[in-house]
């Protein structure tokens, strides 16, 4: 028996990078997936189809997941087409890096609206629609919560503030049996941190070098954190924040 059968996920932000590779994951585990994205229908699609013809299920919605109305509709769509709702990944994050003297409102504002605003309302709509059951809900923090790197101090404050969101709202769901987890990832080589040139950069050689296991993390390295923390087998885990980050601190 699959970990996940019966149960419906939501990815957000599952067009790419780690969150395609979560979407797969739960996937193979039984789960219906409902695959978000902001602006890659191809990327969704192409999740989609991996699933499907694997013999699983899954759609895809478009959805900005900094706006409420949009987080609406997503979670709307995702209850016609499946039903119920088990599982909540808010995966769908954005990063960019300044140093202090060229921050603007824009870049507060952009970060903090999807990776803070969009995790709060989207667990908002994730418990309106989780059953009597309860409902696992699984937050992609980052490493900078707490490595909080120069020139990154509105990326880590938005992944810090993530932390915080999920130690309180574990302490304030728990007794409707809703867990909240996070996964505070290292650096990952995905088409996000390519686009930002990261993972060309001398950036990535230092962090390999500092790096317990001396090499940057892959999307399958944090995909199957997030089924565990889906699935019974973290039955009485909540408010965990979880670092897969090659053991670098
Ligand atoms: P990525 O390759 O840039 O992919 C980002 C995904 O988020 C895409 O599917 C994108 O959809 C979606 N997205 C962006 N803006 C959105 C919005 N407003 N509404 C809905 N979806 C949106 O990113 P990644 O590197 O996989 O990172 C995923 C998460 O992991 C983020 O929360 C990030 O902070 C975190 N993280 C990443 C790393 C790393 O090194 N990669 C390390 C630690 C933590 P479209 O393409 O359709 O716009």
């Amino acid at each position: 028996m699959k970990k996940l059968e019966g149960k419906v996920a939501i990815v957000t932000g599952a067009s790419k990078g780690i969150g395609a590779s979560i979407a797969k994951h739960l996937a193979a585990e039984g789960a219906a997936v409902v695959v978000n994205y902001a602006s890659s229908k191809e990327g969704a699609d192409r999740v989609v189809n991996e699933i499907v013809s694997n013999g699983g299920k899954a759609i895809a919605v478009q959805a900005n997941v900094a706006k409420k109305a949009e987080i609406e509709h997503l979670f709307s769509e995702a209850h016609q087409a499946f039903g119920k709702l088990d599982i909540l990944v808010n995966n769908a994050g954005i990063y960019e890096f300044s140093p202090l003297e060229n921050i603007t409102e824009d870049h507060f504002y952009k970060q903090f609206d999807l990776n803070v605003l969009g995790v709060i309302l989207a667990s908002q709509q994730g418990v309106k629609y989780f059953g009597s059951e309860g409902g696992s809900i699984i937050n992609i923090s980052s490493i900078v919560s707490t490595l909080a790197p120069a020139n990154g101090s509105v990326y880590s404050a938005t992944k810090a503030a993530v932390d915080a969101i999920t130690k309180s709202l574990a302490k304030e769901l728990g007794s409707r049996h809703i867990r909240v987890n996070a996964i505070n990832p290292g650096m990952v080589e995905t088409e996000g941190t390519h686009a930002a040139g990261i993972a060309e950069s001398e950036g990535r050689q230092q962090t390999e070098a500092q790096t317990p296991l001396g090499r940057i993390g892959q999307p399958q390295d944090i995909a199957p954190a997030v089924v565990f923390f889906a699935s019974d087998d973290s039955a009485w885990i909540t408010g965990e924040t979880l670092f897969i980050t090659g053991g670098l601190r």
